[in-house]
């Protein structure tokens, strides 16, 4: 717990090559733990009519961690106008300043680290480790992109102003993903955050404005209800990048047919129900440790962690209990603690969800192990539950929830089989010391990223592009070669190229 290994304070603030304690970045966080507050500003081009959203703390639901300026659905479409406006400039500067204005916004993040971690464990809940990692991967997208966009392969036209929707779970990493990429390839974004996490995205794009995005080429519009749907539906956009359900996804899709222009394009990243396969050679110990960290770090709350894991039947009894030990060993509670390994879920709506989904299996007579969970705050106890496979799984619950099956050497073609039929497909992990089941099980399954012996979330900007098929999305893979060619309109000539 004492070492994460992510940096040491220096006089510009951190240096993210050297090692640093937990202790030292939570003293330094705690400037910024509560009476202090942040505020989501809308942009001054929008005019009045923003409405004051109070943010609230998912661990102490009465403290205020800010406000968001709501925009209405009038002033989100203004926003289109003006970064319409606003992307004629940007998008014909040199992309060697784009690039390098990404860059400046990247050390700047870095040098604010331990505000965004207090941010996101105050906003989102997250635990350090998590709120490290998220700094970490913002910085990262920030830096991937912008040197992706220095690659003479990604000449190509801008679509112009692109809608860049994000998620709470990760509400600076993914929200500064979507927006870098937009930016670097010379579109103008209207960012919308999620409505339970506004105040990581109204900084980081103060942050960015500050290193050079002039304020018409990005703009923020925060705010729930029809925000989205004025913005998704409006003919004038050159794309949509979204992170967020299947649902939404879908409603999306439907909305820029009915009325965008016919070639926005639309990228989509959406849920899982991601499996793991443990065979009777896998090392038991570091299984668990890695079904652990797939099933309940960040609270379950990655579109990447495993909901379904298949034990095989010879090791079964011995690996659940082991499996159940490590459940134990788990501390809930307030993420600002460095001891706490799984903090709250999201909100009031997501916890009720999540508690109703649970009572119901728990009255099936499914229930094989639950914690308790801290009386205040939105908490969810990590739950273990017997299930026949993934074909009894209803839909993706959004929390620390594990289902388990148990599965013969002969079946195992039939468990690939149910998974690729669920018609998900985004995180696979398998644990097994035979090489040729490796390779067989990878060409069979049908997922964006395949982990073997090891954890299946926390995918590496660069070096582990992240995404999925089917159900779980379309477009290229963040983080990857591929990502920013979705941003340009490419000649067809050159495609075929
Ligand atoms: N990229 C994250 C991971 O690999 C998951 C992103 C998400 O939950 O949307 O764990």
């Amino acid at each position: 717990r004492e070492i994460f290994g992510v940096g040491r304070k220096n006089a510009k603030g951190w240096d993210f090559t050297d090692v640093v304690t937990v202790r030292q970045i939570h003293e330094e966080s705690r400037k910024f733990a509560a009476p202090f507050q942040w505020r989501a500003k809308a942009s001054k081009q929008l005019g009045d009519g923003a409405k004051d959203q109070p943010i609230f703390n998912p661990t102490n639901p009465s403290e205020i961690v800010g406000f968001a300026e709501n925009v209405t659905a009038d002033q989100a479409r203004a926003a289109i106008g003006v970064a319409m406006e606003g992307q004629k400039a940007w998008g014909a500067m040199d992309v060697v300043d784009r690039a390098g204005i990404l860059k400046r916004a990247a050390t700047m993040f870095e040098e604010r680290a331990t505000e965004f971690f207090a941010l996101a464990t105050r906003e989102a809940g997250k635990s350090l480790a998590d709120g490290i990692a998220e700094v970490r991967e913002a910085v990262d997208f920030l830096r991937y992109y912008a040197n992706e966009a220095l690659k003479a392969e990604h000449n190509g036209d801008p679509r112009g102003v692109i809608v860049c929707i994000s998620p709470w779970n990760f509400p600076l990493a993914i929200f500064s993903g979507q927006v870098a990429a937009a930016l670097v390839t010379g579109n103008a974004v209207v960012a919308k955050p999620a409505e339970q996490s506004p105040l990581m995205g109204g900084l980081a794009v103060s942050i960015l404005h500050e290193a050079g995005v002039p304020k018409d080429a990005l703009l923020l519009a925060a705010g729930a209800g029809d925000i989205g749907a004025a913005l998704t539906g409006d003919p004038r956009i050159g794309g949509v990048c979204f992170t967020g359900s299947t649902e939404v996804a879908k409603l999306i899709d439907m909305q820029m047919a009915k009325s965008a222009a016919s070639d926005a394009m639309l990228i989509a990243e959406t849920g899982g129900l991601n499996a793991m396969i443990v065979d009777s050679t896998a090392l038991a110990e570091q299984a668990v440790r890695d079904i652990v960290a797939s099933a309940f770090q960040s609270a379950g709350q990655r579109c990447s962690a495993l909901r379904m894991l298949y034990v095989q039947q010879d090791i079964a009894d011995d690996l659940l209990d082991m499996l159940k030990g490590a459940m134990d060993a788990l501390a809930l509670g307030d993420p600002w603690d460095d001891a706490t390994d799984v903090g709250p879920v999201i909100d009031q709506d997501a916890q009720a969800e999540i508690l109703a989904y649970c009572a119901d299996l728990e009255q099936q007579g499914r229930l094989l192990h639950k914690l308790n969970a801290p009386k205040k705050g939105y908490f969810v106890a990590p739950h273990l539950f017997k299930v026949s496979g993934i074909e009894d799984l209803s839909r993706e619950i959004f929390g620390p929830i594990l289902h388990v099956a148990t599965f013969k050497a002969r079946e195992i073609d039939q468990v690939i089989e149910n998974v690729n039929a669920r018609g998900f497909g985004l995180t696979f992990g398998l644990h097994t010391r035979v090489d040729d089941r490796i390779e067989k099980i990878g060409s069979q399954i049908k997922v964006g990223n395949f982990y073997v012996n090891r954890n299946q979330i926390g995918a590496i900007v660069g070096s582990q592009p992240f995404g999925g098929e089917g159900y779980s999305g379309t477009g290229p893979k963040a983080g990857g070669p591929n990502y920013l060619n979705r941003f340009r309109n490419v000649s067809k000539a050159r495609e075929l190229n």
